[in-house]
């Protein structure tokens, strides 16, 4: 004879499971869709103005605007329009002599990059409208 507590027991700890499961999931999908920041380096002006939003920010991204599969991390700077985009499969080619993934490298290129231009660049915000 089954008991009927228990197998109601059972039936909504299955439904639990799965909503905890579906969760999860919705979460980390949205976390794909949101650009990863990896990065920030205050730029010269920033550094002079004690303004932290002048900075360029080293961001990844694995989904595009359109919703297509790009891979890139983006190095953008917050006072000036300068940015670079570092597509993670153009540096995914094969070298025996280096473990590094093409994301891997493509954030050094783009760490490199932020780091040069965030020792020049002297732009700053331009004052708000009165
Ligand atoms: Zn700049």
């Amino acid at each position: 004879m089954s008991d009927p507590v228990a197998e109601l027991m059972t039936i909504l700890e299955a439904r639990i499971a799965e909503q905890k499961e579906r969760k999860a999931r919705e979460e980390a999908e949205a976390a794909r869709r949101v650009p990863r920041l990896i990065a920030r380096y205050l730029t010269l002006a920033g550094e002079a103005m004690r303004d932290a939003a002048l900075a360029v920010t080293v961001t990844e991204i694995d989904r595009d605007e359109r919703g297509g599969g790009v891979y890139t991390t983006v190095a953008a700077c917050g006072g000036c329009p300068d940015t670079d985009r570092f597509p993670w499969g153009d540096y995914d080619y094969g070298n025996r002599w280096s473990e590094l993934t093409g994301q891997q490298r493509a954030e050094a290129r783009a760490r490199e990059w932020a780091q040069a231009h965030a020792e020049t660049c002297r732009a700053m915000s331009l004052p708000e409208a009165p």
